[in-house]
């Protein structure tokens, strides 16, 4: 018997089931969909269901084993970053509310958590199986309060809905044929919609199995993948490393030319690193976009074509529309317009926002994302960039920040690139390439790299300004903080 004592979640059937097959393995522990049903089931049958309970979200199988708890004790649950400083920790507390907290047995946690009643999680099954734990909630109950990544302003809590968790991981299963023979390796933090709910939870619907690293390395992508895994998936700065290892790490390029699927998100692909991963290994290397509003939006199917610089298509059940600037939608697949979305996968408001909320949505239903795209004439969607930060209004030009970073990247003496807009007389906005060069002490020439980018671009897109850095500041996904550029 699985110890869940219960027929839900009906999205996780082997773990209904208790199959004896691997589900999880953090470091060295592993366990099997039985035990992790014992544990959780046992967890899940303790907990108060009259509120919220977080989830201190380390890269650990107790943070796995708490948000299934939670998932069959129909609780939400609130996943903290373990990385976050008192008062954003503060301010998620308060906005979230939980009743408790999820730790593993030797965590410490912060003051900010010190009011809270602390549930220590165990990732073994226990002696006893625990008592009934009540049906499976209905579609639009919460399961989640994901807080957003915090790039374009203070983090908002997004509600998720049972409905949205099941629609995004059928999509992306279906999508990317997932089945119980595959194992993911996996590298990423686990209080995002990425790490956490694609991540974890992705693999399982299906009773397949997830390994995760515990952090990220290019040893332990090749360990994984050289002994029975069959995908990846990280974020493009984990593709960078890769891209730069290839070259002489013989090894990681035969690892990864034996895996199934290589799949990237959070934030933009460069073009250079996916082709550069192409060439070396032959293995297909695919986009993702989703938002923790929305779950996953669009990617490319397992048996489709990928396309270095798109996204790929919408996911199943997904309505996906581009609108200018009139609210409009575009009928020119290149026209710059907002992407919109629509469908089973959108969050049902942010925490305590009922202003942000209601800006969020349009007259009929559609979720405004704030992201810019064109599509390519058959229907692949190319993010150009965030409409608060990456879209430069420059000389009457609409300009994409992405594929002038993509350029610049292209060159050889540019390690990162980007790109914002600047006020200007003349111009509206004039174009600033931020530059991290591969050796600090021989940086690229200013005017060799506008010539690069105008070799390849049409001449408004040539940035008017380069300035050098010694890294880029980037949050914990790896994403690029363009506000603080200027800052
Ligand atoms: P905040 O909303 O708090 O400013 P955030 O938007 O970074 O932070 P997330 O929900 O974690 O928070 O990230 C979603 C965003 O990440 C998307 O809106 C998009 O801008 C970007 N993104 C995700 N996947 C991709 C991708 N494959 N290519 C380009 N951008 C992506
Ligand atoms: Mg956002």
């Amino acid at each position: 018997s699985s110890g869940v004592s219960s027929s839900h979640p009906a999205l996780f059937p082997d773990l209904v089931a208790g199959v004896d097959r691997p589900a999880l393995r953090f470091g060295d522990l592993a366990l099997t969909y039985a035990e992790l049903a014992a544990a959780a089931g046992a967890l899940a049958a303790g907990l108060d269901r009259s509120g919220r309970v977080a989830v201190w979200a380390t890269p650990t199988a107790e943070t796995a084993v708490g948000v299934l708890a939670a998932l069959l004790a129909g609780v939400p649950a609130v996943p903290l970053n373990p990385k976050t400083g008192g008062s954003e920790l503060s301010h998620v507390i308060a906005d979230s509310a939980p009743l408790a907290v999820f730790a593993a047995p030797d965590d410490e946690l912060p003051d900010a958590l010190g009011s809270l009643r602390r549930i220590d999680v165990r990732a073994e099954a226990p002696a006893v199986p625990g008592p009934p734990l009540p049906d499976e909630p209905a579609p639009d109950s919460p399961a989640f309060v994901v807080y957003t990544s915090g790039t374009t302003g203070p983090p908002k809590g997004a509600v998720l809905p049972r409905r949205a968790l099941a629609s995004t991981l059928d999509a992306l299963a279906d999508a990317w044929q997932w089945t119980a023979d595959d194992v993911l390796v996996h590298g990423l933090p686990l209080f995002h919609v990425h790490g956490l709910i694609l991540g974890v939870l992705g693999p399982l619907r299906r009773g397949g199995a997830v390994r995760h690293l515990g952090r990220f390395s290019t040893e332990g992508v090749t360990r994984e993948l050289a002994s029975g895994a069959t995908m990846l998936f990280g974020v493009p700065t984990m593709y960078h490393r890769i891209a730069q290892a290839l070259p002489g790490d013989r090894p990681l390029a035969k690892a990864l030319s034996g895996a199934r699927l290589l799949v990237s998100g959070s934030a933009a692909l460069p073009v250079h690193d996916h082709d550069r991963i192409t060439a070396a290994t032959g293995c297909r290397v695919i986009e993702r976009y989703g938002m923790t509003e929305t779950l996953m939006n669009t990617s490319v199917r397992a048996d489709a074509e990928p396309r270095a610089g798109t996204v790929g298509v919408p996911l199943a059940g997904v309505e996906l529309r581009l609108v200018d600037e009139a609210g409009a939608p575009t009928t020119d697949p290149a026209e710059v317009g907002e992407i919109q979305v629509r469908g089973p996968n959108l969050f049902t408001e942010y925490l305590n926002r009922p202003d942000a909320t209601a800006a969020a949505f349009t007259a009929d239903g559609f979720f405004r994302t704030g992201d810019m795209a064109v599509r390519d004439p058959d229907g692949y969607v190319r993010i150009v960039g965030r409409k608060a930060t990456d879209l430069i209004k420059s000389g009457g030009y609409k300009i994409g920040a992405g594929e002038i970073e993509n350029a610049l990247l292209d060159h050889p003496g540019v390690r990162e690139a980007a790109v914002t807009g600047e006020p200007d007389a003349d111009l509206g906005e004039r174009i600033v390439a931020w530059i991290v060069p591969d050796d600090p002490a021989r940086p690229p020439a200013a005017t060799a790299l506008v010539d690069h980018v105008a070799a390849q671009l049409a001449p408004h897109k040539r940035p008017r300004v380069v300035r050098y850095l010694a890294e880029l500041p980037r949050n914990d996904m790896g994403k690029i903080m363009k506000r603080s550029l200027h800052e």
